[in-house]
């Protein structure tokens, strides 16, 4: 039985870092997740590829045990080129092609309506909404998005951000979605618009979470081999919501160590470019990080 819902791109990205470049290599945003969560818990997956989309990247999300019966086959595959400076924190964008993506219908399947556990990972908002309006009664939707979702589509993303249980946005989204150049401000402002928390993403700084009451903030992991940040925000978004739904606890205290399983899978995923680090990376890598991150805050 699967336990999360990922809707999100499923992706040919083409990478440039300073240590490389890769074309049309296996990305986007419900992949990165739903590998992220899969650690974790059973994710089944909802997006769109194109008929040029390779049968092995197919066989490399199964591989992990995600459910694609809700993946489509139309046209093209979206396409997002982007590259990174030294200060890898920030994806800069070449062209995406939405390509299939631009007409894309999310259909949730029978057997996905009563999973409780749902993220909506970066994608167009109006298909964040179509999902919303499929499902039954989740106990927990967790919503990501981006710069190019908010310059195009502020006034629906805004809309489905009324709908939801935790906001994660990095740090320039934040201030760029709610005016403000504040990063409590801008928390504040999206805890009044219907969301219980607000997650921060602060990239190799690692996170700050926001709820009614509370504050707190987990470290970045000191890594020295960063070689591609891609999917990082998305790992960490699927790795928080898939130890949600194992543990099935969403007190705060619990939100916390999700926290700091979202920035041990991101950490490791900037490793290697695409998904070739989360390909191998194995549950006793995770803890081990885990307990590092424990050490760094003791004093
Ligand atoms: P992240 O680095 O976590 O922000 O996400 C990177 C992934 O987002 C890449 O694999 C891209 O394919 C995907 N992506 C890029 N632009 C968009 C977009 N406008 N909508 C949805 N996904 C996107």
């Amino acid at each position: 039985m699967n336990d999360v819902l990922v809707i999100g791109t499923v992706a040919l990205d083409t990478i440039e870092t300073p240590f490389g470049k890769v074309e049309k290599t296996l990305g986007g945003s419900a992949t990165y997740a739903s590998f992220a969560a899969s650690f974790f818990s059973k994710p089944a997956l909802i997006s769109v590829v194109g008929n040029d989309f390779p049968e092995n990247y197919i066989g490399l999300i199964k591989k992990r045990g995600i459910d694609i019966d809700g993946l489509k086959v139309a046209g093209k595959t979206f396409h997002w080129d982007g590259f990174y400076e030294y200060d890898m924190n920030e994806a800069k964008t070449r062209k995406t092609e939405l390509n299939s993506l631009e007409h894309f219908k999310a259909e949730v399947p029978e057997k996905y309506k009563e999973i409780k556990y749902i993220f909506l990972a970066n994608i167009d908002p109006e298909q964040q909404l179509d999902v919303l309006r499929q499902v039954g009664k989740p106990d927990f939707v967790v919503l990501d998005t981006m710069n190019f979702w908010i310059n195009n589509k502020k006034k629906s993303l805004l809309e489905v951000i009324k709908k939801i249980d935790v906001l994660l946005l990095n740090d320039g989204e934040a201030r760029q979605l709610f005016n403000t150049v504040n990063i409590v401000k801008a928390a504040n402002e999206a805890l009044s618009s219907g969301p219980n928390a607000v997650i921060i993403k602060k990239g190799e700084h690692g996170a700050l979470l926001f709820t009614k009451n509370k504050h707190f903030n987990a470290p970045g992991y000191p890594l020295e081999n960063i070689k591609d940040p891609t999917g990082c925000g998305d790992c960490f978004g699927g790795a928080f919501i898939g130890y949600l739904a194992k543990t099935k606890n969403l007190n705060e205290q619990n939100f916390r160590k999700a926290i700091v399983y979202g920035s041990v899978v991101a950490s490791h995923n900037a490793e290697d470019f695409g998904l070739n680090r989360l390909k191998h990376l194995t549950m006793n890598e995770i803890e081990k990080r885990y307990k590092e991150f424990q050490d760094i805050r003791k004093f």
